[in-house]
């Protein structure tokens, strides 16, 4: 396929920020080892250049959620520590144990599945018990834990099982403070201290995200998993900017304007007219929508850098394109011009965090819906 110079989209991955970004976490968790969370194909960034770049970067662990994903990074090449969590009933145990993935057990179906796994394989599975400690979603309920470390420690015995790790996940590590924090922590202590009397030997016990890696360095133990962080952006603008932590967001979107017109004054603008010109002027046609992962939500707020200046979406985002309102001066850019959607902020352009704004959701959400339509560019 001939490349056009001229791109319609493309998302700009700069894997050098993205070590840079590696390098500095691993500053801020001296004591931990390092998980780069590279689900849904890196939050958005390419999954298995990312991974790549975070192990060159002195990651020891990647993190997926699916074994799916888990096992595109074996196939891709990637040796070393890989742990995936999300696991449905039938799943590719058996690849999984064979792929020496470290996987997460939640429940008693869960480990009654890899522990036949494992014997078909005829080799011990790597497994990490995942305890509920309070963000109510996947994980053991404390109440079950006794049976589940007990049935894990009969299956070392049986030698189907090496219980590599203990871990759990923060409901609130975003907010500073807030009591779910101290107690998550607490009931996650005492957890690990009944199953290591119970014999269990974990390599590692870990509960810390990105803003628990960022701001509760009492929270890394023997591990952090990192995601939003890897990727340069803060987990959350409470917390402090990307900059306040020393990342460097790693995604620049930019799209080429492909048509500038003129228009009179009262000029409806995309589906539903809730854009109308107030006079005269110039409107540029961005060929990017939602199909692309721009929220619609972002109808008439989206910022984009175009022609040095930020515009905002003129009325409704639509699948593949929206417009911008280019003022009357604005014939000055030409089919072709470069619209930045969003980038790391300091070429003036808006931020994943500006459209996070927009679209009344997280920054997480605006990268990892960048469609596969959009070629992501290494660099
Ligand atoms: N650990 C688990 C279990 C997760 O589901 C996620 C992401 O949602 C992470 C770690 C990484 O979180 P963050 O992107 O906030 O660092």
């Amino acid at each position: 396929m001939t490349q056009n110079p001229v791109f319609r989209a493309r998302a700009e991955i700069d894997l050098a920020a993205l070590r840079a970004n590696v390098r500095a976490l691993r500053a801020r968790a001296p004591r931990a080892a390092l998980m780069a969370v590279v689900k849904s194909d890196a939050y958005g960034h390419g999954m298995v250049p990312c991974a790549k770049a975070a192990l060159a970067a002195g990651a020891e662990w990647l993190g997926t959620a699916t074994p799916e994903e888990a096992l595109g990074l074996r196939a891709a090449g990637i040796g070393g520590r890989v742990m995936c969590w999300l696991w449905t009933p039938g799943g590719p145990w058996r690849e999984a144990v064979e792929a020496d993935l470290d996987v997460s057990v939640s429940g008693m179906w869960a480990l009654r599945e890899v522990t036949r796994a494992a014997e078909e394989a005829g080799r011990p599975a790597r497994v990490q018990l995942k305890a509920d400690t309070g963000l109510g979603r996947n994980g053991c309920q404390p109440a079950d834990w006794a049976e589940l470390v007990a049935a894990a420690r009969a299956a070392e015995e049986a030698g189907t099982v090496r219980v590599t790790g203990l871990w759990s996940h923060f409901a609130c590590a975003d907010e500073p403070g807030h009591p779910s924090i101290a107690a998550q922590l607490a009931v996650f202590k005492d957890l690990v201290a009944y199953a290591e009397k119970e014999g269990i030997e974990p390599e590692v016990r870990h509960i810390a995200n990105s803003p628990a890696t960022l701001t509760l360095p009492e929270s890394h133990f023997d591990l952090v998993r990192t995601g939003i962080a890897v990727y340069g952006i803060s987990p959350s603008p409470e917390l402090g900017t990307s900059a306040d932590f020393g990342l460097r967001p790693v995604m620049t979107l930019k799209a080429s304007v492909a048509l500038v017109k003129r228009v009179p004054a009262g000029h409806g603008v995309s589906y539903g007219h809730h854009y109308v010109t107030g006079g005269e002027t110039t409107l540029g046609l961005v060929p990017v929508g939602y199909a692309d992962g721009i929220p619609r939500h972002a109808s008439g707020r989206g910022p984009v850098l175009v022609g040095g200046e930020w515009r905002r979406v003129a009325g409704r985002v639509a699948m593949d394109q929206f417009v911008v309102d280019l003022g009357p001066e604005g014939d000055s850019v030409e089919e072709g011009a470069e619209a930045v959607l969003f980038g790391p902020g300091d070429r003036g352009e808006p931020t994943a965090q500006d459209w996070a704004e927009a679209a009344d959701t997280i920054a997480y959400e605006i990268v990892t819906r960048i469609g596969a339509r959009v070629p992501r560019v290494h660099l």
